[in-house]
């Protein structure tokens, strides 16, 4: 998740820390039915509805989605307006490392010697870590091009 959100919403970033908020919501019972919920919960907030207002019949989600497909049009799950508040709000910090400003946990971290900046090993294009001291693609000096004359 923290890899999808810094790929949408990176440059929102502010001192390479994503700051997200996470709004109150109904957390669905049991393991299976999350695809049901993000699409009910796209449903509400592309009709301008807060998913925290509602609270929905989860028993029925999975019928109406099935009777949505055959029918070839997406309508509003079973729900009720919600008078009880669910979990509160949320927020959390997302940090951003490495040139492509993603989090850590996309792969093993390397830092460079002299600027510092950790860095995936993926980005550098490094399949194991380098023995000793290491500078990144950008501190690195650069390879004399090899020009032929003729
Ligand atoms: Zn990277
Ligand atoms: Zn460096």
């Amino acid at each position: 998740m923290e890899i999808q959100l810094a790929e949408c919403y990176q440059t929102l970033a502010t001192d390479r820390t994503l700051a997200v908020e996470l709004p109150p919501a109904q957390t669905q019972q049991g393991g299976v039915d999350c695809g049901l919920f993000a699409i009910a919960f796209a449903y509400e907030l592309a009709n301008g509805n807060d998913p925290s207002d509602v609270s929905f019949d989860q028993g029925k989600m999975r019928q109406h989605l099935v009777q949505c497909l055959e029918k070839r049009r997406l309508e509003a799950f079973p729900r009720q307006l919600n008078t009880a508040r669910f979990n509160k709000r949320q927020t959390y910090d997302i940090g951003l490392f490495c040139y492509c400003s993603m989090p850590e946990c996309w792969d093993d971290m390397l830092q460079c010697d002299l600027c510092e900046e950790w860095l995936h090993m993926a980005c550098e294009g490094l399949k194991t870590a380098p023995k000793g001291e290491w500078l990144c693609s950008v501190c690195r000096p650069p390879k004399s091009i090899g020009v032929r004359y003729c």
